[in-house]
């Protein structure tokens, strides 16, 4: 079984003292290939750094998460675009609107992430998205941008069956975390997972965030890692019906024509 984690945030401080054994056990587990999340400005240059040092391992997206939308400038957006055109950046993201928590304000947030939008346009890679409780804002911008736009990964999906049919219409793929592991807020997603077509699901962890709630034993620690994405692809077969070597297979093959990779 040959998985890929499309989100690991493997630039999150608690992976700086052993992130070589955590590639090591990802590798143990079936995780060959990994795609670090880049989500703020420091972030996106340590993402990529992180693909250079370990080629053909892990890969790099590079943007600024909405939450960091409030530091987004001028200079944010050359790096960005500077950034954008390495060949180990396959994705320009995480980017898009989170009304969930509003760290940063929504006017802010729209206009942060159309200008990465604009960035994809540009470079013509794929969208990395996120989205939370802003399903109608989101939609509305992303349709403007979408046929300008290569590809578009809704990663970390968690919405409604409407908002899952809103992006398939849109040609969208769908990021599926050990959310789907979640009996408190997470168990619509079971039967949602089978409304996705083979060709345009994708698996990820989130890591260090979202550690499977039904991984057994559970960890004492809380940090969640690459490695378990075989549980959540196990999850995820099983709520689609399919042998978990179908999921896996073409979870794999999906995330390769994506992000474009051998
Ligand atoms: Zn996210």
């Amino acid at each position: 079984m040959q998985l890929l984690d499309i989100g690991a945030n493997l630039c999150h401080e608690s992976f700086h003292p052993d992130l070589d054994a955590v590639l090591q056990r990802a590798l143990t587990h079936g995780v060959t290939r990994m795609i670090v999340t880049g989500a703020s400005r420091d972030g996106s240059r340590h993402a990529l750094a992180l693909a250079k040092a370990h080629p053909g391992l892990l890969f790099a997206t590079v943007g600024v998460h909405p939450h960091h939308a409030i530091d987004y400038d001028d200079a944010t957006d050359a790096l960005l675009r500077e950034l954008a055109r390495e060949a180990s950046v396959r994705a320009i993201g995480e980017t898009g609107l989170d009304y969930n928590r509003n760290y940063s304000p929504r006017d802010v947030q729209l206009q942060v992430f159309e200008r990465q939008l604009q960035i994809a346009v540009d470079v013509q890679k794929p969208l990395f998205l996120h989205q939370r409780d802003a399903h109608a804002d989101f939609i509305a911008l992303l349709r403007r941008y979408r046929d300008k736009i290569p590809a578009a990964v809704v990663h970390c999906f968690t919405d409604t069956g409407e908002a899952l049919r809103d992006y398939l219409a849109l040609d969208c793929h769908i990021g599926i975390t050990g959310w789907i592991c979640d009996e408190r807020r997470g168990t619509h997603l079971r039967e949602l997972v089978r409304e996705i077509p083979a060709n345009r699901l994708m698996i990820e962890t989130d890591a260090p965030y979202l550690l499977p709630r039904t991984v057994r034993p559970p960890p004492a620690h809380r940090r969640n890692e690459p490695m378990y994405l075989k549980h959540i692809c196990e999850e995820i077969a099983r709520d689609r019906g399919e042998p978990v070597e179908v999921t896996a297979a073409n979870s794999t093959a999906t995330a390769e024509v994506f992000f474009g990779l051998p």
